[in-house]
């Protein structure tokens, strides 16, 4: 493993993604996901200037959160993966980000326990593949109507996982249909003024994401290999 290299062909393949597109790559964050890699290899990462992590299961999550409390280039938190509502408590106040809210009961935990407003991502099976997590691209707007009643949760995106898929217009497809659910959220009136992003794109398909706007792209395997 090469995290310099690496980096650096993440940085160049962003880079043309934006200009293929006419985009600034201030607008995209990359998210460092470290959940199979050690505490070692992630401080690497954060030595190199990555601070958004992300983790997809609660107790690594905690594990990792603990061993970087007190840095000085302390990380930005993201919850990439399903959160099942029985952990919200352990977890919630930990984190910075979730990238997984799919459902009302999940939302109903995070009141009750989280202390302060937590930016969440709503989960979209754009691919709907049965396996996938997420609500279908036509609920979102019942759902948001449905989650704002909370007080704690603060929409900040969509998240959308692709297929494992080599082929380009199914990928251009998942990620076009985030798009068009962002759209239609831009339409509502408490969204008009509100900053929105899409977390889409993982090592094999974020210069795909950032053609159809993503804003975070969540990296692992690309990183590490
Ligand atoms: C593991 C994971 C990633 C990173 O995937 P790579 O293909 O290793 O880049 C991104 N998002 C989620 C939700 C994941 O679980």
């Amino acid at each position: 493993m090469n995290l310099e290299k690496n980096l650096q062909i993440v940085n160049t393949n962003i880079a043309e993604a934006c200009k293929l597109s006419n985009r600034n790559k201030k607008e995209i964050s990359i998210i460092g996901v470290t959940k199979n890699v050690d505490l070692e290899t992630t401080k690497n990462l954060i030595e190199k200037g990555i601070i958004h992590l992300g983790e997809n299961r609660p107790i690594p999550f905690l594990e990792k959160h603990e061993a970087f409390k007190n840095i000085t280039n302390k990380p930005i938190w993201h919850f990439i993966g399903n959160l099942q509502t029985r952990q919200v408590r352990k977890v919630i106040n930990k984190i910075d980000y979730l990238h997984s809210l799919d459902r009302l009961s999940l939302a109903i935990e995070i009141e009750k326990y989280a202390e302060k407003e937590v930016k969440c991502f709503i989960q979209v099976n754009t691919s709907l593949e049965k396996t996938k997590q997420g609500i279908y691209p036509e609920e979102i707007l019942d759902f948001i109507k449905n989650i704002s009643i909370f007080k704690k949760i603060k929409i900040v995106g969509l998240m959308t996982m692709a297929p494992y898929t080599e082929d380009e217009s199914i990928l251009l497809n998942c990620f076009e249909k985030l798009k068009i659910c962002l759209n239609k959220i831009k339409e509502l009136d408490e969204y008009k003024f509100v900053s929105i992003g899409l977390s889409m794109g993982m090592s094999n398909d974020y210069k795909i994401a950032i053609l159809k706007g993503a804003t975070f792209i969540r990296l692992g395997t690309c990183l590490f290999e």
